[in-house]
């Protein structure tokens, strides 16, 4: 092919011959070649074949200054239709590289956003999706002169495709522009999308404008050749042009500022551009000597830049005449910021000298998306502009084009309570692009989730309270239970409770359970232990926070176990002195706390067995007790069982005594107890408690707990109280 008489490539073609760039030639004719291939037989809607849209916005990239790749990029930019297309991807890397393939897959993932009837933040969300979005800051740079030539040739579409495409412009693209600092584009967009968004404004202006400059020509020309003439003389360097202001920035004081037109006194503005920073000021002294100012209009944004680091001075001047005119005064580097923003470094990447100026930009950057990281390499970071800023983040899609911004980690659950609760209360299932898929997948910026409802749904579920990531979302979900799940939150809280009072590792009864849930409660502010319950069942309290205060109340009402004294009627002989525990040794556990099981009573002599109690060490039984033989039979009991013998000469040592029962059944007689007790005192034996009972007409059932040294003791204590004329039975234990 004859690349020489290629009309359709021939503007980029001289873009690339005029810029200070030293461009891939070679490459960006192959990009070129590729595409026109790929587009062969399209054509745009205005009639022209279809790679004539991706050469002129190249040619818009040239303007910027972006390199070969971007170029590249911004010619193959519509070839790759389908996100999921990864064979032209592929192929675009196999021949281009691998970053030409990455900037285009950018590009078509930029995807289109309806903007109409969207709250502020929404959109303010949008934007930034974009940012996090592209990897590479220059995909964005690509899109916006994609956009731009698209506004460019908007006349060509449908009515209603316009007016998206153009609100889409004004709300997503010309704010991007501006942040990025890039001027031109930015002014270009905003002008374009304004006519078509409000036509006849746009023109009202337009022509009010006209007509005004029309009048004041050349009286505006008088101004600005007397100020070439005063800065020639001050010998300055410098560069002088004048323009009317931007149609957009005027329309917007008129109408959203409600400014008249004639208070409006910049609609013309003269520039002063020269080399240095403290000519910008010797050039703002003499146009204040020169012309009247007028009060409040001056800006120095020299010393305050302004976010996206324009920098500029800006004062209002009126001419002898009457004219007011704005004058604005800078250096070219200035200049450049201000026309290119951030591109400004392709652009002009031969004119920097100093590191300072990437500094410089690098502040700006951080500036631009409010961060401070001063970690990246300044080369590196030139290199590829990285977007890694909204890393904690995601943006992800509604069906309808709604941007939800969610926690890197948030799950499909966490976003169907970021629309609304009752889309989360009512989610069955959820679609990621289309896709079903687990509510626990986590989506990525870009995707669109579709989340599926029921009313048949009976609400969340307590697991999704360990799968969300949001606070927001755990919140919600409490509430539902809070509300809809009164009944299974008090079960809940209270399990949790009796599991909390189990592990305190004493016996207690349900009487006790109540009086320190209703004392902690009281504690926490709450009238009801059901409320207390309940609050714990959905999440709204954590038992930690309660915890101290039921050990606190658990100790206060269920004391250490003590030996029940029934005996009311009869003073008791001598004080006890019952070893409750000791004596005994329990198989590999030293030092081990035991009690006396209560049930059996055993007394050294008798063969016993130890069984492990929860939280109360180890409980000793007479091996033939009752209670042993059903727990041996219970599997889940029966490793509990460990071995325990007497501790040598506890049988024989009578410091210790031991508590024993004795059930004793005699003929009713006056002198029974007189007899039982008289006995007991000759013996020396302790009464540590007696209760009586009438078992029939003419009998008594006396019960007896009496100190005991050991069971050879026991036995002689029994053949006494056998001995008493009235008695027909002793029996050991407790009998009824
Ligand atoms: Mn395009």
């Amino acid at each position: 092919m004859d690349t020489e008489t290629d009309l359709v490539f021939q503007p980029l073609e001289d873009a690339l011959d005029h810029s200070e760039r030293n461009y891939n030639r070679e490459k960006i004719r192959a990009a070129y070649e590729y595409a026109k291939e790929l587009h062969a037989g399209q054509t745009r809607q205005s009639g022209e074949p279809y790679i004539s849209h991706p050469v002129a916005v190249a040619e818009i990239v040239v303007g910027l200054g972006l390199d070969t790749d971007s170029v590249c990029a911004a010619l193959l930019h519509d070839t790759v239709e389908d996100c999921a297309d990864k064979t032209s991807l592929d192929l675009i890397s196999e021949k281009f590289g691998q970053n030409v393939a990455m900037l285009v897959d950018g590009l078509t993932k930029l995807v289109q956003i309806n903007v109409e009837d969207k709250e502020e933040a929404n959109i303010e969300n949008i934007r930034k999706m974009l940012l996090a979005m592209s990897k590479d800051i220059r995909v964005i740079f690509i899109k916006l002169c994609d956009r731009l030539h698209n506004m460019r040739t908007l006349a060509a579409k449908k009515e209603d495709r316009r007016r998206a495409i153009a609100l889409e412009t004004m709300y997503i693209y010309a704010p991007l522009a501006h942040r990025l600092g890039i001027n031109s584009i930015k002014q270009e967009l905003e002008n374009l999308s304004l006519s078509y968004l409000d036509p006849i404004g746009y023109s009202e202006v337009k022509n009010r404008i006209e007509e005004r400059y029309g009048q004041s020509r050349d009286l505006i020309n008088e101004a600005k050749a007397s100020i070439e003439k005063r800065l020639t003389e001050s010998g300055i360097h410098f560069e002088l042009n004048g323009r009317i202001k931007s149609i957009y920035s005027l329309y917007n004081k008129m109408y959203n500022h409600n400014k008249s037109f004639d208070q409006i006194y910049d609609f013309y503005a003269l520039r002063i551009i020269v080399d240095t920073e403290l000519e910008c000021y010797t050039a703002l002294g003499i146009i204040h000597e020169m012309f009247r100012s007028i009060p409040g209009r001056f800006k120095d944004y020299i010393s305050n830049p302004k976010p996206n680091m324009y920098r500029s001075l800006h004062t209002s001047v009126m001419s002898s005449s009457g004219i007011p005119f704005e004058v604005q005064i800078r250096t070219f580097e200035m200049h450049r910021v201000a026309e290119y923003g951030i591109a400004a470094h392709w652009k002009y990447k031969s004119g920097e000298t100093a590191s300072e100026s990437i500094d410089e930009k690098l502040q700006w950057v951080s500036r631009l998306f409010e961060i401070e990281d001063d970690t990246q390499d300044p080369e590196e970071f030139m290199d590829a502009f990285k977007i890694d800023i909204f890393r904690d983040e995601i943006f992800v899609f509604t069906p309808k084009g709604d941007v939800i911004v969610l926690p890197q980690g948030s799950t499909m659950i966490d976003f169907a309570y970021a629309i609304h609760s009752g889309v989360g209360n009512k989610m069955v299932g959820a679609k990621l692009n289309g896709m079903i898929v687990p509510i626990d997948r986590e989506p990525q910026t870009g995707d669109i989730v579709e989340i599926l409802t029921s009313s048949a749904s009976k609400g969340p579920s307590r697991d999704w309270l360990n799968i969300v990531k949001t606070g927001d979302a755990k919140n919600k979900i409490r509430q539902w239970f809070k509300k809809e799940k009164r009944t299974e939150n008090i079960a809940l809280g209270k399990a949790e409770i009796e599991r909390e009072l189990h592990r305190m590792g004493r016996p207690y009864t349900e009487e006790q359970q109540n009086e320190i849930v209703a004392n902690v409660a009281r504690r926490v502010g709450m009238q009801d232990t059901e409320d207390m319950y309940n609050m714990l069942g959905y999440g709204g309290m954590p038992l930690s926070k309660i915890a101290a205060k039921l050990r606190d109340e658990f100790d206060r009402v269920v004391k250490e176990p003590q030996t029940e004294v029934t005996a009311d009627k009869v003073k008791l002989a001598s004080p006890r002195r019952v070893k409750a525990t000791g004596g005994v040794i329990v198989d590999g556990e030293d030092g081990c706390v035991t009690k006396f099981a209560r049930c059996c009573n055993p007394l050294p002599g008798d063969p016993i067995i130890g069984f492990i109690t929860r939280g109360f060490g180890v409980s000793i039984h007479k091996i033939d007790c009752p209670n042993v033989l059903a727990g041996q039979a219970n599997p889940e009991q029966r490793d509990r069982f460990i071995n325990a013998h007497w501790e040598y000469g506890a049988a024989d040592s009578p410091a210790d005594v031991y508590e024993a029962l004795i059930t004793v059944v005699a003929e009713s007689s006056i002198s029974l107890l007189a007899d039982i007790t008289s006995a007991l005192a000759d013996m020396k034996v302790s009464l540590l408690g007696i209760n009586t009972q009438k078992k029939g007409p003419d009998t008594m059932l006396v019960n007896l707990t009496v100190g005991c040294k050991n069971i050879g003791h026991y036995d002689s204590i029994v053949s006494r109280l056998r001995g008493i004329k009235s008695v027909l039975s002793v029996t050991r234990g407790f009998g009824k």
